[in-house]
């Protein structure tokens, strides 16, 4: 599996996986969050995202984004 993208970043699979604290152990991923600002940025996204659409079903959230839209 591929925890980086080919621009160095963690990838979207990673960046999933790391929100369900699935690679807190993965030395390289954590030492990769720690330094890296973008890659932070997108997990705190991606944890976000996750947090929807786990409590959400998917038609609530698509109801919900006509509303707002
Ligand atoms: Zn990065």
């Amino acid at each position: 599996m591929q925890l980086f993208t080919r621009t160095g970043h963690l990838s979207e699979k990673a960046l999933q996986m790391s929100c369900r604290g699935e690679l807190t152990e993965d030395q390289e991923v954590r030492q990769h969050l720690e330094q890296c600002p973008y890659c932070r940025r997108q997990l705190s996204e991606v944890t976000r995202f996750l947090s929807l659409v786990g409590s959400v079903s998917v038609e609530l959230s698509a109801a919900q984004v006509e509303k707002s839209g």
